[in-house]
């Protein structure tokens, strides 16, 4: 059915409650229809299309890399890096922020400097984006799949303590996982669309299990748990800038940790394990060429100097979705769990159990009307490199991941001057 059609349907009402009697279809493209005009309400422009999240340059972006191209200084050398992660450790509070090429990197390198082992496993969410689990795999480790919860939709803290409790022993201060006798090294959480996790639960279960605790915060720069900003409550945590998220270097990535060797071994790593000398090149380990170069931290410089004024129009535009849905008891808009200011990354919508059968048709209908909502990523148990790692039960994931819709979130929707 294509969006002219379905913005018919949704003004019949009642034809179609009579024909639901004798099938389900016509309900589903009721909901379907009635959320349709609802997102319509917030986006009403029908001659254009809304992606899920657009970048935006307002700032001086164009002024500083302007100026890294009249200094050559383009890639690797140059002031911009450490000005960006000097304006990071600023904005997080972390004592370090080491500027990296993606998020993924940045995993990679905080997972190894957590201390994981080929061999190892690390619990990482199964709802969460593919790179999360990649990292672990990069160290030669194996992603060891935990559950969700409904109201933050990340790492649910009772039931991963109540599994560990069940699989788990100490032997010599290491979590052995009883069923495959591996080490179980590190707690890898995500602060899922820009919602903190539980994080009073991870350092708990990180502390009662000896595990290291790493925040994966690629989505929630911006977001602070009680008080304090996401990614500075483990050893060690990572953000992204990708073209997607809240802030963008085109594609880079940073890592942040209170700890000065830990951050000195991590620029070290991402810069090819050179030692520093004027002329020799001599290396004392494996390194990696993982940098952000100077023209990428050039835009990141710019983006950060307009964080406040992409996440004021983003709780704005939360604030639109929630009055356009109000009083539609099949969804509920995610909320910021309590005790935490969320940056609102992504606009979630949740479809009630008893509707989780629409979503495909939602999604069709959106997309024709030129709203490219997306659901959640599949859950990674599911997908073909992960099918055989080891997992508690999956449950909640699985029921999201069926019942979850990003709606358009870029911070210009709310039509404000940035
Ligand atoms: C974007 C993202 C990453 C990876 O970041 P890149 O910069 O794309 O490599 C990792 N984890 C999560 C949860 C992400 O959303």
């Amino acid at each position: 059915m294509n969006g002219s059609g379905s913005r018919k349907t949704s003004g019949t009402t009642k034809t179609i409650v009579t024909l639901s009697k004798t099938t389900s279809a016509p309900i589903k493209n009721s909901l379907a229809g009635k959320l349709l005009k609802a997102i319509r309400s917030v986006l009403p422009d029908a001659g254009r299309t809304y992606a899920l999240h657009e970048p935006e340059f307002s700032g001086k972006e164009k002024e500083f890399l302007h100026r890294c191209v009249e200094t050559t200084m383009v890639s690797s050398v140059g002031p911009h890096v450490e000005r960006l992660e000097r304006a990071l450790e600023q904005y997080t509070r972390a004592k370090h922020a080491v500027a990296v090429a993606n998020g993924t990197a940045a995993l990679h390198i905080a997972l190894k400097l957590a201390g994981v082992q080929p061999g190892d496993e690390v619990l990482v969410p199964t709802l969460t984006f593919a790179a999360t689990a990649n990292a672990v795999a990069y160290c030669g480790a194996v992603p060891h799949f935990v559950d969700s919860e409904e109201s933050t939709l990340g790492v649910d803290a009772g039931r991963l303590m109540e599994h560990l409790q069940a699989q788990t022993e100490n032997r010599n201060g290491r979590c052995i996982n009883r069923k495959t006798q591996k080490v179980i090294r590190a707690l890898l959480p995500v602060h899922t669309f820009g919602h903190p996790v539980n994080l009073d639960g991870m350092l708990k279960i990180a502390h009662d299990f000896n595990l290291v605790l790493v925040e994966d915060a690629a989505e929630s720069l911006g977001s602070l748990y009680q008080g304090h900003h996401t990614g500075t409550f483990g050893l060690l945590g990572t953000l992204s800038f990708n073209g997607n998220k809240i802030i963008t270097t085109g594609g880079g990535g940073a890592i942040l940790t209170h700890q000065d060797e830990l951050a000195r071994k991590a620029r070290h790593l991402t810069t090819t394990a050179k030692i520093p000398h004027p002329w020799e090149y001599r290396h004392d380990e494996i390194g990696y060429n993982y940098r952000m170069p100077n023209l990428n931290a050039a835009l990141g410089c710019a983006q950060l100097e307009k964080i406040e004024s992409f996440l004021e129009r983003k709780r704005k535009l939360t604030g639109r979705y929630r009055e356009a849905l109000a009083g539609m008891d099949e969804v509920r808009l995610v909320e910021e769990p309590g005790g935490s200011r969320s940056n609102y990354w992504l606009q979630t919508l949740i479809l009630a159990p008893a509707e989780e059968g629409c979503l495909p048709e939602i999604l069709k209908q959106l997309h024709s009307a030129g709203i490219l909502a997306r659901p959640a990523w599949t859950p990674l148990h599911q997908s073909r490199p992960f099918a055989s790692c080891p997992r508690m039960e999956l449950a909640v994931a699985e029921s999201l991941s069926r019942r979850i819709l990003n709606l358009p979130s870029s911070p210009g929707l709310t039509g404000d001057t940035p």
